[in-house]
């Protein structure tokens, strides 16, 4: 039995340095300088709505969100 937690990689927000976040995401976008770094949701979020809503469309959870947006009737 081992105490020592094998350390996988340093899970640590690229913007706040935030490390108590158990959740980062990969943020990619070409015209962000956050391009290619994990982040952690409150910068992922921030990031993400800096994009246009071309690059916007680029990320497949955005569009589903729109689709399954309730119609008005
Ligand atoms: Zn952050």
């Amino acid at each position: 039995m081992s105490l020592i937690k094998p350390k996988l990689l340093t899970f640590m927000c690229a913007k706040c340095f935030n490390e108590k976040m158990d959740k980062l995401a990969w943020f990619v976008s070409k015209n962000s300088i956050w391009n290619e770094s994990f982040l952690c949701r409150l910068c992922f979020h921030k990031a993400f709505k800096q994009l246009t809503n071309n690059e916007k469309g680029e990320w497949a959870f955005y569009d589903n969100r729109r689709i399954s947006k309730p119609v008005r009737q």
